[in-house]
């Protein structure tokens, strides 16, 4: 997520703490520098010239120069100014009678996938959510949430069999839903390949039946400056209420994001992080800027990990850090429950500084079955004491588990790092720090 972004916004900001001397001078050519970090993301001109305008006006009227650091000055007042940008605090969704949610957007955006997903958050926050299939433009769109309503558990209504007037899908869908008995209904419309008068006069017609609490747009990140233009097309013609904003998992710029608020006053209120179910989360302005400027996300990861953990195996683990015990076994069981949380780099990216820990072996998606080959292949006694590993016990351990040595050794070496890490005063107390405060 973000990677070129961020990239390009550290280098801008490393000269910046890297100069001995800050100067009126140098702090113009970090704007210019986050100017051009900015447009290169693709973010929308006008909202990257006012972004700038901002943290340079901040910048002046708090005297930064005179401050103790003034490059990290900077960047506080850059993350002050990207969360404002972004939305402020987050945007609940509005989930007052009638508890309708009409989702709507181009094909392919991520429609159908979000409305599941939305529907599995809801029943999460204890909710009972119920899934209407009306994109009768794209009949596969119908099969595949049946599918996923199922594995939900979560009741699907089907258009009747060859109706292809919305109108009259969306009539009998109302009906279905009287018969529900009450939860947030979910509507999945028709979307088409781009913005067309057709599409907008059936949305209406649709939205004037449904008479919806949301309306919200599914807009796919990687399309960048486009998706902004088409939510502020539906948003003229439709009126939106909200914005989820998908694949950004995959979207290293972030402008469509970024520009998306400003551009079209609309707030975003999920962002979708990958293909499965769970990963759509609730947008945070304030988190979401302290991602994009590398300074982590441990709020967002404690909340994954608290619907994942098992409190009384995270505390024996911890207890164990702390008297120095942690082996191998705990190595393996820690990097299970890691690839239950979803995608390594999307974890690793949420904590501040481990991104550098991405390349290392084991601790990518690929590579974790061969950790974990090179462990089982350890005997018991190996596992808790790690120290007693010398040539030939590696030898031994490479050749059962199929592993070039040097793989090996590269594993000691790393789980002697990520015992270091996790330490006494290391990630996991922070971690913990950051559920108790
Ligand atoms: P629709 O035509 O708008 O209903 O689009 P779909 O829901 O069928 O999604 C189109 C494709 O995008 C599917 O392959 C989805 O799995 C994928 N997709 C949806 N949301 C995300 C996301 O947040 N991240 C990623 N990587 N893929 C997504």
């Amino acid at each position: 997520m973000f990677s070129l972004l961020q990239e390009k916004l550290e280098d801008a900001f490393r000269k910046l703490r890297g100069t001995a001397k800050i100067s009126e001078s140098n702090i113009a050519d970090a704007m210019k520098d986050i100017r051009m970090a900015l447009l290169e993301a693709d973010v929308d001109f006008t909202v990257t010239k006012d972004l700038i305008k901002a943290v340079t006006e901040t910048a002046q009227g708090e005297d930064v120069l005179r401050t103790v650091n003034p490059g990290q000055m900077i960047v506080k007042i850059f993350h002050d100014e990207l969360v404002k940008l972004l939305g402020g605090g987050a945007t609940e969704l509005d989930l007052s009678p009638p508890q309708r949610i009409l989702m709507v957007g181009l094909n392919g955006a991520g429609k159908t996938t979000t409305s599941a997903k939305l529907a599995s958050w809801l029943k999460k926050q204890g909710k009972r959510p119920l899934l209407i299939a009306l994109d009768l433009y794209r009949p596969a769109a119908i099969t595949q949430l049946q599918v996923l309503g199922q594995q939900l558990g979560v009741p699907v209504c089907v258009p009747p069999a060859g109706e292809t007037d919305p109108v009259k899908a969306t009539r009998a869908a109302l009906k279905w839903l009287d018969e529900q008995g009450g939860g947030v209904a979910i509507f999945d419309t028709a979307g088409r390949q781009e913005v067309d008068d057709e599409l907008l006069t059936q949305l209406k017609q649709v939205r004037d039946l449904v008479q919806p609490s949301e309306t919200l747009l599914v807009a796919d990140a990687a399309t960048g400056q486009q998706a902004v233009a088409v939510a502020s097309k539906f948003n003229e013609t439709v009126t939106l209420s909200g914005l989820v904003m998908t694949k950004l998992d995959g979207d290293a710029r972030g402008g469509a994001l970024l520009s998306m608020r400003q551009v079209t006053g609309c707030p975003v209120k999920f962002i979708g992080v990958g293909e499965k179910v769970e990963q759509l989360e609730v947008f945070h302005p304030d988190r979401m800027a302290q991602r994009i400027l590398g300074m982590g996300d441990i709020v967002t990861l404690v909340e994954k990990a608290a619907e994942e953990i098992d409190e009384k195996q995270a505390m024996s683990m911890m207890r164990r850090f702390e008297e120095n015990k942690f082996d191998f076994t705990d190595f393996l069981n820690q990097l299970k429950f890691m690839k239950r949380l979803g995608p390594l780099e999307g974890i690793l990216g949420m904590l501040p500084g481990m991104g550098a820990l991405k390349n290392m072996p084991g601790v990518d998606d690929k590579r974790l079955k061969h950790t974990e080959a090179i462990i089982l292949s350890m005997t018991p006694k190996e596992r808790s004491k790690p120290e007693i590993l010398n040539g030939s016990r590696r030898k031994r351990i490479a050749n059962g588990s199929g592993r070039p040595v040097v793989e090996v050794n590269q594993l000691v070496q790393q789980f002697e790092m990520m015992k270091k890490l996790m330490g006494n005063k290391g990630m996991l107390s922070q971690l913990a720090g950051g559920m108790m405060g």
